[in-house]
């Protein structure tokens, strides 16, 4: 998703050049849309995509209510001054309120024909429920008489009234609830007010009853705050504007930020716009639609609707709200009208769109559109089809994919037996395909602990909202009871590629007792449950995973044709392998690793760890005689045992990559890892070595190091005990002539990679060994095997003297996992204190670990390679960090010109997309 959020808004934006800010004297900070319109959809970075898209609209004839923008630059003013505005503000955004007046042929604040605005912000990528909205502002206790009798229905007006109170109670002036398990105070007065009246729903209230209910919201917030709610609709105006930009700064807005990627710099527009009336009688509604199915890209006309509603009751999920289907009977003419729209939206935006829209009296109205989130499954599925359809070519379409969206065709689904056998407890809307079993947790607090335990949870919720962000990323999947599929849980389920199953009406959580009932089964918190995101099914207790389609079919259990997410899974791949110019080997120990990276696409090993290959049954117990040695007599002995095994291991690699590169690390880790730690196992250690157990001890202590990390590892062990390099060279070449002499021969290419070098001398030193054995091996076997010798740059003194090391080197492998600790001078393994407030402080934008510190460790790397080529032009080039698997690390590489990335197997494949996506972005 980060990928995508990232491209999408820069490839997309024009320069700010563009807009007409440059070309007129003052700047120019509002935007008008409507009979005039000054934006368009190229200008997301300066009106944010809401503002830019309304333009957009608005432009190409669709209804969209008139409105303006107030432009990002403005959100920029406001943070550098103290949060105030540009001079000349206050006088645009009145001309730009004459204009709305103008159009509707209502007064802002006019006793007699009052004009409302919405005031809702819009940041350059959507940020869905980060930020807040606020609807019919304008009213005021007198305003609201005017409404009223200009049409005709009181009731409709006071619903409109007490719906600002409390949104602007709510956003501007902060009167909310508690904390997490407390209501929200107005609906608690709402509520209180229905319950008296011996009324279920808020539309059996009337005129009468919502009146009172004004009069208790602006009780509440003068109790609560001590100031009056404001009557002046100018006041309220600036009290929106500001509230918006402020919340640019609030808490789930920088958690999102993170989340995507986003920088804080950026900041929202807001946008101000004549409001348009979905609960003016049963004759109105107010929706949201897809123009295809987000949850898995079938190309179905999805969302839903409310009857006489506003705005945010439908995201709010407040109520349940009906298929968008079902209004071909209910709203014929409307339903008709917004599949003409659906056609027009995809046909201009080339993508699928998310819509919002309102129906006043049967006239309809467009309040948004956006490129619409989906799943991982969907976006594919999406893509391939719209090439189909010529709604774009493969490049666009490619970079259309999440490169992490590629995962969720790999993830594993539920078993089928498993879920057979499971005890269904109820069913919800499929918002979020896969399967996902966890303890039940009812707050984002509650999952956070139990994740934070290593416990897998799935979150339920009667509903979410945007501060259940952290709680939903922490689960495994998120169940609500209310709620439709554009809900906020579905939204951002969708997004985050989490399990969701959304609207289980039957299902009843209680929060005080901490109970969740469903089909006459009563779960506790913590109890296990199961829910089935692509049926919509829910469970009780543990359910067994079982792989996806895709992995089936490359492991031939399955036939591709049997399987629709295979065809597109391939599909997908066969693009990506046309553009990319990047190679993508993989992280594999073992032959079966290897093979499955191979099914995946993998063009080689970029990094073999052999010292995974020492923990196996017996020869753990050679290679902790081969340390606690204390001589080289010892020593050699020790490793004249290990020899045979790790010439097996060699074979099985060399026949499992038949020839394509093998890049093998000679033994890196600190001998200390290797030994056991308690004393049962010291023992027996002792005792199956015929050693006293002091000696071991003793050892033991002796290889104690302070901070093992910068201490005796890498290719100071192979300095130290050249032997061990030795044999683990030997093993290697003997392995290769057995596989090129075999009955069967198998081509090699091998590709030894000395670790930790940071010194000429220490290649040198280690290279000698290298070419002496392999020289050895050949003609011992007369053979002549084809290897290089290269190093890892994993310490910045490798980049530094990268010019030196390449004389010698025949290739580079950044290590950027020390590369990056000892750039950074920070082990990976203690940020833990500091690293959450890190992320608070928005210091580190990403996790330095999992994707690469491009300004940082990134310039050593450049520089790097560029003054190792100096040396040797054709130096060959790659990396093998866990960077590697990460799509914006992977386009770094790419535009630093490295022949591949190594990743972990099941990442193969979206590295072979981000890979394609870097290759197409740099053409553009
Ligand atoms: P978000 O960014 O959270 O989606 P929006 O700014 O889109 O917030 O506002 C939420 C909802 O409020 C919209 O979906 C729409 O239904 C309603 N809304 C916003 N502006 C108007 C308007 N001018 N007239 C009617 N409804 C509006
Ligand atoms: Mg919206
Ligand atoms: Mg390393």
């Amino acid at each position: 998703m980060k990928q995508s959020t990232k491209t999408s808004s820069t490839s997309k934006t024009t320069s700010k050049a563009a807009a007409p800010a440059k070309s007129t004297k003052k700047s120019q900070y509002v935007y008008n849309f409507g009979r005039q319109t000054d934006g368009n959809a190229s200008m997301r970075e300066l009106l944010g995509g809401k503002g830019a898209n309304l333009a957009e609209m608005a432009a190409i004839g669709l209804p969209v209510p008139p409105g303006f923008t107030i432009s990002t630059e403005v959100c920029t003013y406001f943070y550098a001054h103290d949060r105030s505005y540009p001079k000349s503000l206050a006088a645009d955004v009145k001309t730009a309120v004459g204009l709305i007046e103008a159009q509707m042929k209502k007064q802002f604040g006019g006793k007699d024909n009052p004009l409302l605005v919405s005031v809702r912000s819009g940041a350059r990528d959507s940020m869905p429920g980060m930020m807040d909205t606020i609807l019919n502002l304008g009213l005021n206790d007198v305003t609201v008489e005017g409404l009223a009798a200009i049409s005709g229905n009181p009731r409709f007006a006071w619903d409109c009234y007490r719906r600002f109170i409390q949104m602007y109670g709510d956003v501007v002036m902060g009167v909310q609830a508690a904390d997490e398990e407390s209501h929200d105070p107005f609906h608690e007065l709402l509520d209180a007010l229905k319950k008296s009246l011996g009324k279920t729903q808020d539309n059996d209230l009337n005129a009468g009853d919502l009146q009172k209910l004004v009069t208790q919201y602006k009780e509440l917030i003068r109790q609560r705050t001590g100031t009056a709610f404001p009557q002046d609709v100018y006041e309220q105006l600036w009290g929106a504007t500001g509230a918006v930009f402020g919340s640019w700064r609030n808490e789930r807005a920088i958690l999102y930020r993170q989340q995507y990627g986003i920088p804080a710099e950026w900041g929202t527009a807001v946008n101000i716009q004549a409001m348009v009336f979905g609960n003016a009688g049963d004759d109105s509604a107010t929706g949201v639609a897809f123009t295809r199915d987000p949850a898995n890209g079938e190309k179905a006309f999805y969302g839903e609707y409310l009857i006489n509603a506003q705005g945010e009751d439908v995201v709010a999920g407040v109520r349940t709200p009906k298929p968008i289907a079902a209004m071909e009977k209910e709203m014929p003419d409307s339903f008709a009208a917004l599949e003409k729209v659906r056609a027009k939206l995809e046909k201009h935006f080339k993508d699928m769109q998310d819509f919002e829209f309102t129906i006043e009296k049967g006239r309809r109205f467009m309040l948004q559109t956006r490129n619409g989130k989906r799943t991982g499954l969907a976006a594919i599925r999406i893509a391939v089809e719209m090439v189909k359809e010529k709604l774009m070519d493969q490049r666009t379409a490619l970079l259309k994919i999440p490169a992490e969206s590629v995962d969720s065709l790999l993830v594993p689904i539920f078993d089928t037996k498993s879920q057979k056998e499971a005890t269904l407890i109820g069913k919800g809307l499929p918002a979020g395909p896969g399967g996902a079993t966890g303890r039940i947790a009812f707050t984002a607090a509650a999952a956070e602990i139990e994740t934070r335990k290593g416990n897998k949870v799935v979150l339920c919720r009667t509903e979410t909202s945007p501060d259940d962000l952290k709680g939903m990323l922490y689960s495994q999947g998120i169940l609500t009871t209310r709620g439709g599929v554009s809900s906020h849980a579905a939204l951002v389920a969708r997004q985050l590629g989490k399990v969701c199953v959304c609207g289980a009406g039957e299902v009843t959580i209680n929060y005080e007792k901490r109970t969740l009932t469903a089909g006459g089964h009563v779960l506790q918190e913590g109890d296990y449950i199961s829910i089935n995101g692509t049926t919509g099914a829910i469970y009780k207790g543990l359910i067994e995973s079982a792989d996806s389609e895709v992995k089936r079919v490359l492991e031939g259990t399955l036939k591709p044709e049997k399987s629709y997410t295979y065809e597109l899974f391939q599909t997908v791949m066969e693009w990506s392998d046309k553009y990319r110019r990047l190679r993508i080997r993989t992280n594999a120990d073992t032959p079966a690793m290897a093979e499955q990276a191979v099914a995946y696409g993998a063009e080689g090993i970029g990094l073999c760890r052999t010292e995974h290959m020492f923990f196996e049954g017996d020869r753990i117990d050679y290679m902790r005689q081969m340390i606690l040695a204390v001589d080289q007599v010892q020593r050699t002995e020790a490793l004249k045992k290990l020899l045979p095994f790790q010439r097996k291991d060699f074979v099985g690699l060399f026949k499992a990559m038949a020839g394509r590169p093998v890049t093998i690390r000679l033994l890196d880790p600190p001998l200390h890892e290797f030994l056991p730690q308690d004393d049962a196992v010291r023992r027996q250690l002792a005792d199956k070595l015929g050693l006293p157990l002091e000696f071991v001890i003793e050892r033991i202590k002796a290889l104690h190091e302070e901070n093992p990390m910068l201490g005796c590892r890498g290719c100071r062990l192979g300095i130290l005990y050249p032997e061990i390099t030795e044999m683990q060279v030997r093993a290697v070449f003997e392995a290769a002539a057995l596989v090129l002499t075999a009955k069967t021969p198998v081509p090699v290419n091998p590709e030894i990679m000395i670790p930790l070098v940071g010194f000429k001398a220490e290649l040198a030193d280690q290279l000698a060994i290298v070419h002496r054995v392999a020289k050895e091996v050949m003609a011992k076997n007369n053979i002549a095997i084809d290897y290089i010798v290269g190093t890892m740059v994993e310490v910045p003194r490798a980049a530094i003297t990268a010019e030196e090391i390449a004389v010698q080197a025949e290739f580079f492998s950044f290590g950027t996992n020390d590369l990056t600790q000892t750039t950074l001078g920070l082990s990976r393994d203690d940020m833990g204190l500091f690293y959450d407030e890190y992320q608070r402080k928005e210091i580190y934008n990403k996790n330095p670990f999992a994707s690469l510190d491009q300004t940082g460790v990134g310039k050593l790397m450049e520089f790097a390679v560029a003054n190792g080529r100096k040396s040797r032009p054709d130096l060959k080039l790659g990396i093998c960090g866990e960077h590697a698997g990460d799509p914006d690390s992977i386009d770094f590489c790419h535009r630093l010109g490295l022949h591949y990335v190594s990743c972990s197997p099941p990442r193969v494949p979206i590295a072979r997309l981000a890979a394609a996506q870097a290759a197409l972005r740099e053409k553009k």
